[in-house]
């Protein structure tokens, strides 16, 4: 079954591409097998990049970086805003594509294409307002004056769980700030970012200012980018274990690294929280992307005084969700990405059941077709089991029971992550408190869901380094230039 029959009726042929993007010009070069993950079909086959493709994208984004960088950022601003109109017309068809490539359910689908597509339009807005300094030094030897400047050729690698906004997350402000950009996205859903390329061509983004390119052999393709001199940032959105991987590999040309890693949120149910908020929180920060979030809560921890109260609405609810294939309009929790992430949360409940915890709904992967997991609840997890140290990535969410503060603050931070935690209390004094205590980046208070352009994104600890959106976002590809100034 092709690409084409699958979405006929939603595609606009143009915005389908399989070949490799560099300095303007498409390379059609079959090799990598995209899946279906609702079917296990083949959607279709891209270019498999080598690494002299991968210097050839360098030498695109090169010979155009000159006038990129000279470009006023009026005019910069305005392709950016251009593309975000773009995406806005075509919602339908990316929404529809990423469920295909990806499996996430429709409304999960088309949310993303939204948050996706304001990456553009804040960063529109955000190129016209590149800060600079300038003050007199406090022993009055001289002026200060400081100038952030592109930094030079960024490689943008980008993981599959959000094909769409993981993208415009780094391309957005790499634009903005005058950079040219070589993205790689995920060998799972390349087809988004190669559609989304077809609307930065529409746009009016020049030739070799976005290159993208696919490869089966990330490593090799990427470590030769990185030794080129003129590549002078990586921006990574992935795994952890990658992710040190690559700042290691970024070492050895010191090249400047912006990196978003994975997660094992904290989800806190304080006694005096309000129940329904509390579910209905619980059920966007678990179930967004059927789990497959690096904000996902992954360890819920409920004060004993609402445990049982909790558990009964969240099985309810998880009992509840239609599961099937992303793209039908019924299904409220699609497929995992691949047969291989249905076997690593199999394994994590299984271990957790070995050792004690109970299965209030669900705890078995699917048989039939795809590769599916229902939605899950364990309750009496050890608070040692595997469940809460990995990342599982998949619609399961473990309750742990706790009683005061300082125990749940205790066990929230006994993980070498650091990306989201989330705090339901009414007592908001109580739960600021609580988080200032917490080893986060980004804390939802009575709230599931965090992500916004206009918010700084990002963890602390071995969940990453540096900040994508908001208004610091545009630094991250950019470098400040101090002048010393007499006058
Ligand atoms: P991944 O396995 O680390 O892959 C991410 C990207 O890195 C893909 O494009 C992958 O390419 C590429 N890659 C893999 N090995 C590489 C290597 N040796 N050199 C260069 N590139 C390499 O992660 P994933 O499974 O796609 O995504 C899930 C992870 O991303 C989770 O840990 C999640 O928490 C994290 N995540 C974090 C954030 C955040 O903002 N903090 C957001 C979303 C996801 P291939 O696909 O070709 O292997």
């Amino acid at each position: 079954m092709t690409l084409q029959t699958r979405i006929s009726g939603y595609a606009d042929p143009a915005l389908h591409a399989e070949g490799l993007f560099i300095g303007g010009a498409w390379i059609k070069r079959g090799g990598i097998a995209v899946i279906n993950p609702s079917t296990g079909d083949r959607l279709a086959d891209v270019a498999d990049a080598t690494v002299e493709d991968a210097a050839r994208a360098v030498d695109a984004a090169e010979a155009a970086a000159g006038e990129w960088r000279a470009t006023p950022a009026r005019k910069r601003s305005e392709i950016l805003r251009r593309w975000f109109e773009l995406m806005t017309q075509h919602a339908e068809e990316l929404a529809m594509l990423i469920s295909l490539e990806n499996g996430k359910a429709l409304p999960d689908a088309r949310g993303e294409v939204a948050y996706a597509a304001e990456f553009f339009r804040w960063y529109a807005e955000e190129a016209t307002r590149i800060p600079g300094e300038y003050r007199r030094t406090p022993s009055g030897s001289h002026n200060i004056m400081v100038d952030h400047e592109p930094i030079g050729i960024a490689v943008l690698i980008t993981p599959w769980n959000f094909p769409a906004a993981m993208a415009t997350r780094k391309i957005g402000p790499a634009l903005a700030a005058g950079c040219t950009v070589i993205l790689k996205p995920a060998s799972e859903t390349p087809l988004t970012a190669y559609a989304m390329a077809r609307l930065g061509e529409q746009a009016g983004v020049p030739s070799g200012v976005v290159n993208v390119l696919t490869t089966s052999n990330p490593s090799s393709v990427t470590n030769a980018m990185l030794a080129d001199p003129r590549v002078r940032k990586l921006s990574f959105t992935g795994s952890t274990g990658v992710g040190r991987h690559l700042l290691a590999e970024a070492a050895k040309s010191v090249v400047s690294c912006s990196m978003e890693l994975g997660g094992n949120a904290p989800f806190i149910v304080f006694d005096d929280a309000d129940l329904d908020a509390a579910l209905d929180g619980a059920m966007i920060a678990k179930m967004r992307n059927a789990g497959e979030a690096c904000t996902a809560a992954n360890r819920f921890y409920v004060q004993s005084g609402i445990h049982d109260a909790f558990v009964a609405g969240l099985t309810k609810r998880m009992a509840g969700l239609k599961i099937g294939p992303g793209y039908d309009p019924e299904t409220q929790c699609g497929p995992m990405i691949t047969t291989n992430a249905v076997r690593k949360i199999d394994r994590l409940v299984s271990e957790a059941i070995a050792g004690g915890a109970r299965v209030t709904t669900g705890g078995k992967p699917l048989e039939e077709g795809g590769y599916f997991y229902p939605p899950t609840v364990l309750e009496n997890v050890p608070v040692d089991a595997a469940i809460a140290r990995e990342e599982i990535f998949g619609p399961v969410a473990p309750v742990y029971k706790f009683d005061s503060d300082e125990e749940v603050i205790r066990l929230a931070n006994d993980t070498e992550y650091g990306l989201a935690a989330y705090i339901y209390s009414k007592d908001l004094a109580r739960a600021l408190r609580v988080g200032k205590r917490l080893e986060t980046g980004m804390l939802g208070i009575n709230r599931g869901l965090m992500s916004d352009p206009a918010a700084p994104f990002g963890g602390v600890k071995q969940s990453g380094l540096g900040r994508e959106g908001g208004v610091t976002g545009i630094l991250e590809f950019m470098e400040p230039k101090y002048y010393a100034v007499d006058y």
